[in-house]
């Protein structure tokens, strides 16, 4: 069974070819710059690499290439003999739990949801559109950032606004970043061989946007982003939690507006508004060199992640685990031993050394530790193609 993920941005689309019998990604992609002149296609496939520039004005002509070297590189004859089609959607509002199968009425809620994810859901939209114009027959499956967070309580999805606002303009916390919150989690299951259903959960997703989820028992309770994924964690250039006054004081102050401070907290804040620079790994090697922005930014992005964790911990009445994924949380031994500095008082011992399994799954706490704490590799990909395959069996059954 050959399943086809993709992530169209506004100017981009991320594609990876699994082959569901395996279990197994046997081709990915990116094509960049779509409607910039010259876009870039990559694709990497067991049959090796290739990248070319071509002219791909649209999503259309976008989804034409991938067809193309997908066919070139000997893994898929054409879009109409995939079995589906899985889309990553950001922003699925209260309107969808789950993933769906695409129809009409799928397609006008997406469109429908677009005011709460303005730049996202219009791009997730035109690859939905651009594989039904050109397979019409093919399944293809919706599969949302937001949904696993939508069980949350509304003690943690509402704010503290006039109702009226929630009730008229839907203004409420959603989360993103569900998938991979979702995905993690099931995986430490696995790996401490307890269901996940037993489990207290507290995810940390650290990469260029971070968020943190605490699950109780396989459900989201709470997580850090909330209406956007501008509230909650520090992230690469996004400010994370701030006084909403600060934003009154800056526009009174220095005239601002809606946009300039829009751009302000979402490009240039977080790690980039402390130090100048987004990227984690050039921050940690201006830190060896004794940066002091950059080792107050560590400081404050470690710090807000401790706060959560704490605050996680009393929303589950005590944690199971804690697991860190996306690129820092994956990556950065440094980042992990530092954001658990100090957790004793609840449970967390981490060990004088890490070990990393042969699955890529690393183990941090010590054998006396309480709470098990994992670095965990995200695939939302391929969470997407379970999820994807599953609603595809489901339908063929019925
Ligand atoms: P993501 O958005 O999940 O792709 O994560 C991107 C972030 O992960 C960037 O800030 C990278 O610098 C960071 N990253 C990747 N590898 C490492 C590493 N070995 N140590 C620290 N940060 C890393």
């Amino acid at each position: 069974m050959k399943i086809l993920v993709l992530n169209s941005g506004s100017s981009s689309i991320k594609f990876q070819l699994f082959e569901m019998t395996e279990r197994r990604s046997i081709a990915s992609g990116i094509i960049e710059n779509i409607g910039d002149g010259t876009a870039k296609a990559k694709i990497y496939s067991d049959h090796g690499a290739t990248q070319e520039t071509a002219v791909i004005r649209n999503h259309q002509e976008g989804m034409a290439v991938i067809e193309r070297l997908l066919n070139q590189s000997g893994v898929l004859q054409d879009i109409g003999s995939l079995d589906a089609v899985g889309h990553r959607v950001v922003h699925g509002g209260e309107t969808f739990r789950e993933p769906v199968i695409i129809d009409d009425e799928v397609i006008s809620a997406i469109n429908d949801l677009i005011p709460l994810a303005p730049l996202h859901n219009p791009a997730n939209l035109e690859g939905i559109i651009t594989v039904l114009q050109k397979a019409p027959q093919t399944v293809q499956v919706a599969v949302f950032d937001t949904a696993f967070h939508q069980n949350m309580p509304p003690s943690s999805y509402l704010y503290a606004l006039p109702y009226e606002l929630y009730e008229k303009y839907r203004v409420r916390r959603y989360g993103f970043h569900g998938t991979s919150h979702y995905f993690v989690a099931k995986k430490a299951a696995e790996c401490l061989d307890r269901p996940l259903e037993q489990l207290r959960i507290i995810t940390l997703h650290l990469g260029n946007g971070s968020s943190a989820a605490a699950i109780k028992y396989g459900v989201c309770i709470d997580t850090s982003m909330g209406m956007t994924p501008l509230e909650g964690l520090v992230m690469g250039t996004r400010s994370g939690d701030v006084d909403p006054g600060v934003l009154f004081y800056l526009a009174r102050q220095m005239n601002l507006s809606i946009d300039e401070i829009d751009t302000l907290l979402n490009k240039e804040s977080g790690l980039k508004g402390i130090c100048g620079v987004n990227d984690m790994r050039t921050i940690m090697q201006l830190a060896d060199k004794g940066d002091e922005r950059a080792l107050l930014a560590l400081e404050i992005f470690c710090y807000r992640i401790k706060k959560y964790i704490g605050a996680y911990s009393a929303s589950l009445g005590g944690a199971d685990a804690v697991v860190f994924t996306g690129g820092i949380g994956e990556n950065s031994a440094f980042i992990r031993a530092k954001v658990c500095e100090g957790l004793e008082y609840m449970g967390i011992e981490i060990a004088s050394e890490e070990c990393r399994r042969q699955d890529g799954i690393v183990t941090l706490h010590s054998r006396d530790s309480r709470v098990n704490v994992l670095a965990i590799p995200t695939d939302e990909e391929l969470e997407i193609a379970l999820q994807t395959q599953q609603l595809l069996q489901k339908k063929i059954a019925t």
